[in-house]
């Protein structure tokens, strides 16, 4: 299926969809105030336009955007919305079985539904109640699952898009919709992570008010912006300790997931902050 059928299909079913970088474009197609295109190394998966505001499933749109330049598809997953207002959740494994296993962990058994096999492992598309917001943080997962989850200001990268390694995002089975997020999942992902310090700025001194504007700046932060922002902070936070500090990372990472990041990248570029600040 080419990139502009699977648009169109993912559209057919009501998943809102905009165009984002190809890996066989010289150089990476993703837009972002401190993205720069020609030296990205993350290629084949930034968006193209705004995504938050810029998505469709008009086939005629869809047709001006995957018909002649080679784009990658991006699924808007909080403009996604199925029966009674359902809202979309993606569970990304980072390996075959990864939730599987967790399931396990919890005295369940995987619920299969709509699932996307990916370079390393399965996007699986949940439904969850209209009610229920969810965003980018793990949760009680934290720890426990090998990969990250989709909700909310979020995005992912869709069947019919190819990956940097040359690996395709295949549908497994397209006859099977998303199902109901089980309910071991939901609890999980609503639960605060164990062994994790309460964040606790201390306000009033001067380090913890340099603290909050830090975390409010990566908050703030766009699509395509947030690593360098955050990174930026994370560096900036880090230089003010002497040791590492679990409360710190522990609130930039929060303030990573609302922003948009996933756990996973938003772990990734903390460390890299403070391997940094260490090895000067
Ligand atoms: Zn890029």
């Amino acid at each position: 299926m080419n990139a502009l059928d699977a648009a169109l299909w993912l559209a057919a079913r009501g998943f809102s969809v905009f165009p984002a970088d190809h890996p066989g474009l010289e150089r990476c197609a993703g837009v972002g105030r401190n993205h720069d295109p020609g030296t990205c190394q993350d290629r084949g998966k930034h968006p193209a336009v705004a995504f938050t505001r810029t998505h469709s499933t008009d086939p005629e749109q869809l047709r001006r955007w995957f018909n002649s330049t080679p784009r990658n598809i991006g699924v808007a997953v909080g403009a996604c919305r199925g029966s009674d207002g359902a809202r979309l959740l993606v569970v990304d494994s980072d390996r075959p079985a990864a939730l599987e296993e967790t399931a396990a962990s919890h005295g369940h058994r995987h619920t299969p539904t709509m699932r996307v096999t990916t370079a390393k492992g399965h996007h699986d598309y949940y439904w969850v109640p209209a009610s229920m917001r969810l965003g980018n943080g793990l949760g009680a997962l934290r720890g426990k699952f090998d990969g990250d989850v989709r909700a909310g200001n979020a995005y992912v990268i869709a069947a019919g898009s190819v990956h940097a390694t040359g690996v395709l995002y295949e549908l497994d089975d397209p006859e099977r919709p998303p199902a109901k997020a089980p309910g071991w999942l939901l609890t999980a992902l609503q639960s605060p992570p164990e062994h994790s310090p309460v964040v606790a700025a201390p306000c009033g001194s001067r380090a913890g008010g340099r603290l909050v504007g830090l975390i409010r700046f990566v908050l703030q932060s766009q699509a395509g912006e947030r690593n360098n922002r955050l990174y930026w902070a994370a560096r900036r936070a880090f230089e003010q300790q002497a040791g590492p500090d679990a409360n710190v990372a522990s609130a930039l990472l929060e303030a990573a997931t609302q922003a948009g990041l996933t756990e996973g990248e938003a772990r990734q570029t903390i460390t890299s902050a403070y391997r940094s600040r260490a090895a000067r």
